[in-house]
């Protein structure tokens, strides 16, 4: 058979993932001659065969590629014959062009698990173990493409031990990138909250730390991917004083186990939680409370019935879960409402008042992020929080434009969309934006990435709000940059969100969008929340919206749910919650609202509303607050028997006359439960969105929107759909809530015809 040289290019998240050593592994195998490297757009192969073994070649890649390397095309052809004595992996060449996926993070993987617990083995204990499957990948990336060069890691030299290891192609860490071991790797250092070195021998600082936590004792310790403080998960008092450091009266901690064994004797997990947790991405889980645990779950998760759960996504975490054997609260590191601290001077400066120790590491950290959060509705996982392991691709969307497109986001929960070449890029999630550590991240994130794909944005997408910082910084660097400029409607961004997710822009039938959330400013300068749009022929028409109410006291708001009840009660019934305020606060809200122009239609303060209604919270600690506990109160309902609170769907009035039943009956005195009341509150939604469909003879919904991540309203709807046969659609790659805001306003400019 004629031999002839073969190109094949595959594209996708394929570098930093072990595919050139995979390839060559399998040329060798095979017997063939060629090369492989990565170029601008993946890896490319060139390798001399007959068609047959050429394309039996390219089957055997598809088939066996690397668990953890996403495949996203691929192409074969001739090229002008080559002659090649051997089969080699050929450095990348870096200055190409790049058009490819940033490769995330990927937790520490079985293997490695295995070698740093084995005395035997030289990774005996080193914290820092790391394999082509596993390790920081986009936390350490400096420049592209994925090759040690390229990475904080350049900093350290491997030995000859290590470089052995990188260049011996049966080797587990043949060109892996992050290779080092404890001669040539990185260093631990633990020191007091004066920076004074408590220890610095290397085999001993993870039983320090150990003992430490096990003391009651806060630790400060730098994971790959930034500061997480940690405690004692079994010491109610280590707890506490955790909170009380923290200004964090509270708001949920996130608890890290040593092994899917210890969670599963604390929780029931399904198939789905249990992969989640074991994945490459090990995010934090959200497990309800179902067994009786050793971990003090009523300080950890205050008045919830639910906890989040995670495995350790590095060696170092490894090392010390297996050292105590017990599970630990791990929270990022940082202050209220700052990012999350990824530098020893820093975590030294701002957590000296929280930390008793730290554990430092000389690895430099380029994108800190946090842990990623996410939850399981029956099969379909909710994202929470999009950030360590899933940032920042957005795998399946191609760019339609040749010009780089920044698209800002919201400013609550911050995240960019950026597209230099034919690749969305969605970044990790920032933060609330009124903090200046947090928007000087966000802004520094996007010079980086400006760097990195060494592309400057030709258009610029802001959200209408002018206030947004967001949108504040987007008008200055269209400035700076002279690009065009583009204002989106927030909602509208959300719908375009999930439209854009599940590929339906070509759809020929009409869409029903239910876009509900906290706020976002609307079309007609009042505060949208709760709004009814339809999609069809490449336009977004708002078809309908909640009753208006006074929104008072501006960013109080949200944080005090008595408001939203105040505002929303009418004169004869507000007399009831009298004593939720005091009489000064009484007649000063009392006035505002007699004089108040300002109107929402936001679901955010209805549910705040219910939540105070049903007296389960007045005052917010921390945000959405109000929301998750009404959702575990309704989640306690354990009937089917619950009602529809209203007997006819005028949407006029619904807010309203809702919160009027509501209210009847918690302030009767017929003994309503409030689990009742709560179940029977999110029933009604879910019927309003159902009979909205069924009136408009529309076959598919898309909600997006802060109020889509509450678990009870999305298995009401599954259920009502079913029986309807009716398409649900929902955020999946992206959280419900304003991280999506970025994205969906990049869909928004590249499919709607009427901006
Ligand atoms: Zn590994
Ligand atoms: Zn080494």
């Amino acid at each position: 058979m004629q031999s002839k040289t073969y190109k094949i290019q595959i594209t996708g998240c394929v570098q930093g993932v072990g595919f050139r050593p995979f390839i060559f592994n399998l040329a060798k195998r095979k017997g063939l001659f060629g090369s492989v490297s990565n170029n601008g757009k993946g890896v490319i192969i060139y390798i001399n065969a007959s068609k047959e073994h050429a394309n039996r070649f390219l089957n055997e890649i598809l088939t066996n590629k690397p668990k953890i390397s996403i495949i996203t095309s691929h192409s074969i052809e001739v090229v002008t014959y080559q002659e090649y004595s051997d089969f080699s992996i050929i450095a990348s060449n870096s200055n190409v062009q790049i058009n490819i996926p940033l490769t995330p993070d990927f937790a520490v993987c079985n293997y490695c698990k295995e070698e740093i617990k084995d005395s035997s083995n030289r990774r005996y204990n080193y914290a820092f173990t790391t394999c082509v499957h596993c390790g920081p990948r986009y936390a350490i990336t400096t420049k592209f493409p994925f090759e040690r060069a390229n990475t904080t890691l350049s900093n350290f030299e491997m030995c000859s031990d290590c470089n052995k290891e990188y260049t011996n192609p049966t080797n587990k860490r043949f060109h892996s990138q992050t290779n080092s071991c404890k001669d040539c790797g990185i260093t631990l250092k633990l020191v007091n909250n004066l920076g004074e070195t408590v220890e610095d021998n290397q085999q001993e600082i993870i039983q320090k730390v150990a003992q430490f936590i096990s003391e009651g004792k806060i630790i400060a310790i730098k994971n790959t991917n930034g500061y997480l403080l940690c405690c004692d998960s079994t010491n109610k008092e280590a707890i506490q004083q955790l909170r009380q450091r923290k200004q964090r009266p509270n708001k949920p901690f996130a608890v890290l186990y040593p092994t899917i064994k210890a969670i599963k004797n604390n929780f029931k997990l399904t198939k789905n939680e249990e992969n989640a947790l074991q994945s490459s991405v090990a995010p934090i889980v959200i497990l309800q409370n179902s067994k009786i645990t050793t971990i003090e779950v009523a300080s950890i998760a205050p008045n919830l019935n639910q906890t989040g759960v995670m495995l350790p996504s590095s060696s170092l975490l490894e090392l010390i879960l297996q050292e105590l054997q017990k599970p630990i609260i791990a929270t990022s590191g940082n202050i209220h409402g700052s990012p999350i601290i990824s530098e020893e001077k820093e975590a030294q400066k701002y957590l000296k008042n929280v930390a008793d120790y730290f554990l430092h590491h000389n690895l430099q950290i380029e994108f800190p992020q946090d842990d990623s959060v996410v939850k399981f509705v029956d099969e379909q996982q909710i994202i929470l929080r999009r950030s360590r392991g899933l940032a920042s691709n957005y795998i399946g969307i191609e760019s339609k434009t040749n010009e780089p497109i920044l698209a800002m986001g919201a400013h609550l929960k911050s995240t960019f969309t950026f597209v230099p070449n034919q690749h969305t890029y969605v970044s990790q999630y920032f933060g609330n934006l009124d903090s200046y550590e947090v928007l000087e991240r966000y802004k520094n994130t996007i010079k980086q990435y400006e760097n990195l794909f060494n592309s400057k944005p030709k258009i610029i997408l802001v959200d209408k709000h002018p206030q947004y910082q967001s949108t504040v910084f987007g008008k200055e660097l269209s400035q700076e940059n002279n690009t065009k400029l583009i204002e989106i409607q927030h909602h509208k961004a959300h719908f375009a969100s999930v439209l854009g997710e599940h590929h339906l822009f070509t759809s020929k039938e009409k869409i029903l969008g239910i876009i509900w959330d906290g706020t976002g400013l609307g079309d007609d300068n009042q505060i949208w929340g709760g709004e009814f749009f339809i999609y069809q022929n490449q336009e977004i028409i708002r078809t309908n919206h909640f009753e208006y109410f006074n929104w008072i006291a501006n960013d109080k708001m949200a944080k005090e749910p008595r408001l939203s009840l105040f505002s929303l009660l009418n004169n004869d019934t507000r007399d009831l919650i009298k004593d939720k305020f005091s009489s000064t606060e009484w007649k000063i809200y009392s006035k505002t609202l007699k004089s108040n122009t300002l109107k929402t239609s936001s679901i955010g303060r209805l549910f705040d509303s219910v939540a105070s209604a049903l007296d389960i919270i007045d005052i917010n600690s921390y945000e959405a607050e109000a929301a998750m506990l009404l959702e575990d109160c309704a989640n306690s309902y354990n009937n089917k028997d619950y009602v529809d609170l209203l007997e006819f769907n005028d949407y006029d009035t619904i807010p309203s006359i809702l919160l009027l039943q509501i209210v009847t009956k918690a302030y009767k005195i017929d003994g309503t439960s409030k689990a009742y009341i709560a179940a029977s509150f999110i029933y009604t939604l879910a019927k309003i969105i159902i009979n909205e469909a069924l009136k408009n003879k529309i076959k598919t919904i898309a909600c997006s929107g802060g109020v889509f991540q509450n678990s009870l309203l999305l298995k009401m709807l599954k259920e009502r759909a079913e029986n309807q046969n009716i398409n649900l659609k929902f955020n999946r790659k992206l959280s419900a809530n304003d991280e999506n805001i970025s994205f969906g306003q990049l869909m928004y400019f590249q499919n709607i015809k009427n901006k």
